[in-house]
């Protein structure tokens, strides 16, 4: 048996009702949408004013109701409306950043996964705390700047999409650093970027186990980043900023990537403990995550970032991908969301899986 997640008060109004799946109209709703309907839930859009019209184009992942609030900050008032619907909120990145992790940590209406990983999350250094105590290799932090002996990146706090990011090449170039708010200095990794799928099933007891349920490996990508990912067109990071241009790593898209297969078991390893830790820590972090690291020329897997709900990257795989396609043909992450909701429901269990 998993941690209790979610007090029985909390899912009051699920009881003997079909689940309802709902989202922000955002980021990767269509998959959620379409993974719901192919599950047979009912689904329901949360949008910001009227309809947004693109669903109208792709009639497999449109909701079958919307409930339209005036800004996404009204929608801790529109709870009854959604219990009164039986929905299950799905998280997804541009739902917590909207609404904010400290809103979103205290809406009334049962959510899938565990909330209490956005407080360890949220927190640049508690989520750092949590990783090296799971044993994961990290990017080294500098926290004297005399200590640093070779490429630096400067991030700062909830930096939005890696805009305003500085590298420097090393410490003297650290000189023309001029902050604009609270930041940390971080090695940079000189390697490969793999953004990892992983899906943690607290109620499935079999597959690759941990203590509690199991893991799923579901999907990878890489992201554009614009500019500095066409930065090797202008040879080198000094020639944008001649140009006046400062380097950003603002996400403009994803592309599918898979893993050297000898690399599987380390990504699996990094991914039990990271769960591992998580259900020491809070309980658990249930549901899709993802693991973002660098993969070196050592073959060491530096996590620099881990995101704890559905990511943008998993819209790649919505009729599958080279790993869900080994569990489950056509698996996608939004369809095994809703799949763990209608087996948590049968077997009583969906104190485990939502919050
Ligand atoms: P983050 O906000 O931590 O997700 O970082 C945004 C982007 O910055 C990542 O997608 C990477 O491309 C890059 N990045 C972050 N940390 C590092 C690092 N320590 N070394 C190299 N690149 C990094």
């Amino acid at each position: 048996m998993g941690t209790l997640l979610a007090a029985p008060e909390r899912l009051a109004s699920l009881e003997g009702r079909t689940p309802t799946v709902a989202t922000l109209c955002s980021h990767s709703s269509l998959q959620i949408f379409h993974g719901a309907r192919a599950e047979g839930l009912p689904t329901l859009g949360i949008c910001v004013g009227p309809p947004p019209r693109f669903y109208d184009a792709f009639p497999l992942a449109r909701p079958d109701r919307f409930l339209s609030v005036p800004r996404v900050k009204d929608l801790p008032a529109a709870a009854d409306r959604l219990r009164s619907e039986a929905a299950i909120i799905v998280p997804h990145g541009s739902f917590v950043e909207y609404l904010g992790p400290e809103a979103f940590s205290t809406i009334d209406v049962p959510v899938f996964g565990n909330r209490a990983v956005l407080g360890w999350e949220s927190d640049r250094r508690k989520e750092r705390d949590w990783l090296e105590s799971a044993g994961v290799s990290m990017p080294r932090l500098y926290e004297d700047p005399s200590e640093i002996t070779g490429p630096v990146i400067v991030k700062y706090y909830g930096a939005k999409g890696g805009k305003g990011f500085y590298l420097a090449k090393n410490r003297d170039a650290l000189d023309e650093f001029r902050p604009t708010g609270p930041y940390v200095i971080q090695e940079y990794v000189l390697g490969t970027r793999y953004y990892m799928h992983f899906f943690y099933s607290p109620i499935t007891e079999h597959g690759y186990r941990l203590t509690h349920g199991s893991l799923e490996l579901l999907g990878m990508d890489r992201r554009d980043e614009a500019n500095i990912d066409e930065l090797y067109k202008l040879g080198a990071q000094e020639e944008l900023l001649k140009a006046g241009i400062r380097p950003t790593f603002v996400v403009t898209g994803n592309v599918p990537v898979i893993l050297r297969e000898s690399l599987l078991p380390k990504a699996f390893d990094v991914a039990a403990r990271i769960i591992e830790r998580s259900i020491e820590l809070f309980g658990g972090m249930v549901g899709p995550f993802c693991i973002e690291g660098i993969m070196t020329e050592d073959l060491e897997y530096k996590v620099f970032e881990i995101s704890s709900r559905i990511v943008a990257g998993t819209n790649l795989f919505i009729s599958g991908s080279p790993y869900s396609d080994l569990v489950e043909p056509g698996l996608s992450t939004g369809r095994r969301i809703a799949r763990e909701i209608k087996r948590a429901q049968a077997e009583g269990r969906l104190a485990e899986v939502l919050s």
